[in-house]
């Protein structure tokens, strides 16, 4: 089941994908925060990723090992951020359930401490409130 106004639905029928399996496609992010920075997403179209089928979400998750051979090929990260938004109050932008796999460099940001925590960023620094 594909959308016709869907940028993700549009995005899996052209191709020029990084991995491919049954359920589910990886394909580089148009606006990379890191260079290889990758989306994993379901082939169906479903806003949610936890409206996805454990199959579909389990799917996602194999490629994301798939995903991170190929960022690998050229030398490798020092770390990694793996992230879901589910809806709008999270910060999804694109309704077609993805995964983002972002390979991190140290120094990339001043300080990386709190990673995902920064989504909330005047509470992420829990370190400085103990
Ligand atoms: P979200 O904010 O929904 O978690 O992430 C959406 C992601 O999709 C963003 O990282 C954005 O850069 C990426 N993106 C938006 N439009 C396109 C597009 O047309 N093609 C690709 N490959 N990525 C896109
Ligand atoms: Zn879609």
């Amino acid at each position: 089941m594909t959308n016709a106004d869907c940028v993700f639905c549009d995005r899996i029928a052209r191709g020029d994908l990084v991995a491919v399996n049954e359920l589910a496609v990886a394909f580089l992010d148009a606006f990379p925060l890191n260079e290889k920075h990758c989306l994993v997403v379901s082939r169906r179209h479903e806003p949610d990723f936890l409206g996805l089928t454990q199959e579909e979400q389990a799917a996602i998750w194999a490629l994301v090992v798939v995903v991170r051979r190929h960022i690998e090929t050229n030398g490798i990260p020092d770390g990694y951020n793996l992230g879901i938004n589910i809806g709008a109050a999270a910060g999804q932008t694109v309704a077609h359930a993805h995964l983002h796999v972002i390979p991190r460099h140290l120094g990339d940001v001043r300080d990386p401490r709190g990673g995902i925590r920064s989504i909330i960023p005047a509470k992420a620094r829990y370190w400085e409130t103990q």
